[in-house]
């Protein structure tokens, strides 16, 4: 997009992205809004950084942006970075939902706000949280895995142990899997996070599920697109791809294409264009001093965080227009690899 060109917006990688700007940025009255972000691997995370960035400037601030790589003393040595820059408002993506709460206290101890963004830190004082409703979003994969496959070996394929998130997917789907367990209906026969979100944990997990049931698995909750991916790619091995059902998360281009041509069943759109907005809103507001705007608490182990929380969107082949609608992907881009 255009937006990621500007001058403000770095992709964290380049060295002199959060040492340039106007110097001494506390003094001026231009709002400056630090972003923290742990990772730009999957794509979702670019859409965020961009959309955020629009968002603050329209409303007349800037945005620093520094992202971790998926390393906590990387992610707290950026902060720390962005603090002593004299950001008035830190927003945080945590790569470790425990390791980040040090920043939280930094930030405080130089009066700038921190909101968590889609992934919560925990036990620490965190101003404000805006993320989706993420135990929602395990709901609807498991519902919709197991509206597929009724009976039967169900897999389930985390996502990072270190994220909360992942935590909150899983315990949405265990919602919809237990009652079927105790049921007698299905069996959960492998249950496993995926390192750091990667695919290729996700594959190695999905292949020991695989070889550790001779193949008979009736249906896979992936906790989003990237491990999904990597499902699908050991399924695929094994002849099964397209013939078992697989969840996921983001709407990642590769995941509605999979959607598509009939090898994933459904992915969980966030439209995070929402989500990017109004956290750049909160942001300023809190920047301003204003007051935010946060229905509801979620507890994070110390105190009860006033947040907003979004609504996930099921998204299966028979609904794939919705992503389109909304221009999160091209209509030929969606179906390229349909003939
Ligand atoms: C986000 C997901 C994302 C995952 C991996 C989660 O915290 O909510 O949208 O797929 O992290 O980056």
């Amino acid at each position: 997009s255009t937006l990621a060109a500007c001058g403000v917006v770095s992709d964290g990688n380049s060295k002199n992205s959060a040492n340039s700007g106007s110097g001494g940025n506390a003094k001026d009255d231009k709002i400056v809004i630090g972003l923290s972000l742990d990772t730009l691997k999957e794509e979702r995370w670019q859409k965020d950084r961009d959309l955020f960035s629009a968002k603050v400037q329209e409303l007349g601030g800037e945005v620093k942006v520094l992202a971790a790589n998926g390393d906590d003393a990387v992610q707290m040595s950026q902060a720390e970075q962005l603090i002593s820059q004299g950001v008035d408002v830190l927003v945080v993506v945590a790569h470790n939902a425990e390791a980040t709460a040090p920043i939280v206290e930094k930030a405080h101890k130089e009066g700038i706000k921190v909101i968590a963004y889609d992934r919560l830190i925990n036990n620490a004082d965190v101003d404000y949280y805006i993320s989706f409703d993420n135990v929602r979003v395990g709901e609807l994969q498991a519902q919709a895995v197991t509206e597929a496959a009724p009976k039967g070996n169900i897999v389930y394929i985390g996502g990072a142990d270190t994220d909360n998130n992942a935590h909150m997917f899983k315990e949405g789907a265990m919602n919809v899997l237990k009652p079927l367990v105790d049921k007698g209906d299905i069996k959960i026969v492998y249950d496993q996070f995926s390192k750091d979100w990667k695919p290729e944990e996700a594959l190695k997990n999905m292949e020991n599920a695989l070889t550790a049931n001779n193949n008979d698995i009736q249906g896979v909750v992936a906790a989003n697109d990237g491990t999904a991916g990597g499902v699908v790619q050991a399924l695929t091995a094994q002849g099964m791809d397209g013939k078992i059902p697989v969840s996921g998360q983001d709407a990642d281009l590769a995941g509605v294409q999979r959607i598509a041509e009939g090898k994933q069943l459904m992915t969980v759109y966030k439209p995070i264009n929402l989500i990017a907005t109004t956290a750049a809103e909160m942001a300023v507001s809190a920047a301003k001093g204003e007051e935010v705007k946060a229905d509801k608490t979620v507890n994070n182990g110390k105190i009860d965080v006033p947040s907003v929380l979004l609504d996930p969107i099921a998204v299966n082949k028979d609904n794939l227009d919705v992503v389109i609608k909304d221009g999160f992907h091209k209509l030929e881009e969606v179906y390229k690899n349909v003939p």
